[in-house]
């Protein structure tokens, strides 16, 4: 049996219960080496075969799992945050049901949660932006068109944008053809949830500037829109004077 587990974004106590419990009992655990906190390895059994699947091609990952499979035991994959987004989860999911492996798949908090929180924000505002779109630069994978950052630009929702802090000056460019402009309130948020996390407030204008500046240009995620302001009207879910499902309006 495979284990497919979120990590979590980095602080090592923000994995979910049953992924603790599953990298506890493991007998192959495979961690996705370059963003996976060490930390949460210390959980693994001292007999533990570990692997780093940053030295790995896709094939060396299966026939890890193939060859725990046939000698009757557990394997924990482990990927960073929630491994629905970027994860590369479907290719090992589409070989397994090949190879006639069971497996499952125990969601993690996404990074773009972490930042979040880092960044004390919500995506989903009243009269701001009830929308987040979660993308990407194109970089070496690269983006289906229609999907570009200018394209999803001109909606000015919400944006978290992964795996493009090395390309900050493209980025910026991209932003501003759409409904953002050079005000347009942005963040950078390096490392959430780790020691080192680091929040950068800036501007859509100033986004590439505040990267060099704070030697920011990886394991980051850019947040860009107007929920980073402090104007918003406020939730109808606990309006007073608005009925819900579960409670009556008072006023
Ligand atoms: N599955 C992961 C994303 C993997 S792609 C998730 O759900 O978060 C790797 C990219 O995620 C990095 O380049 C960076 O943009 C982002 N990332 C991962 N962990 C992060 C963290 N703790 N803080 C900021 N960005 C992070």
């Amino acid at each position: 049996m495979v284990h497919f587990v979120g990590a979590g974004p980095g602080a090592p106590d923000l994995i979910t219960l049953r992924g603790a419990e599953l990298l506890k009992t493991a007998d192959v655990v495979i961690y996705a080496g370059s963003l996976v906190n060490p930390a949460l390895l210390e959980l693994c059994r001292a007999d533990c075969e570990i692997r780093n699947s940053a030295e790995m091609t896709l094939e060396q990952v299966l026939s890890a799992m193939e060859a725990a499979e046939q000698a009757g035991k557990t394997t924990v994959r482990l990927h960073t945050g929630d491994p629905c987004l970027y994860g590369a989860i479907r290719e090992q999911m589409d070989a397994l049901d090949a190879l006639g492996i069971p497996y499952d798949d125990t969601p993690g908090v996404s990074s773009f949660c972490g930042a979040a929180a880092a960044a004390r924000a919500e995506y989903t505002l009243p009269e701001v932006s009830q929308s987040v779109v979660i993308t990407r630069m194109a970089g070496r994978t690269p983006v289906p068109e229609g999907e570009s950052i200018a394209a999803w630009a001109r909606h000015g929702a919400s944006m978290v944008v992964f795996l493009s802090a090395g390309m900050l000056e493209g980025l910026q460019a991209e932003l501003l053809k759409g409904a953002y402009t050079p005000a347009t309130p942005a963040a950078l948020v390096y490392k959430a949830t780790w020691p080192e996390e680091k929040v950068v407030r800036c501007t859509v204008g100033t986004l590439a500037e505040s990267g060099r500046e704070h030697g920011i240009s990886r394991t980051a995620l850019v947040l860009v829109g107007n929920f980073l302001e402090p104007d918003y009207e406020r939730s109808k879910l606990y309006d007073p004077t608005f009925t819900t499902l579960f409670r009556e309006a008072s006023q």
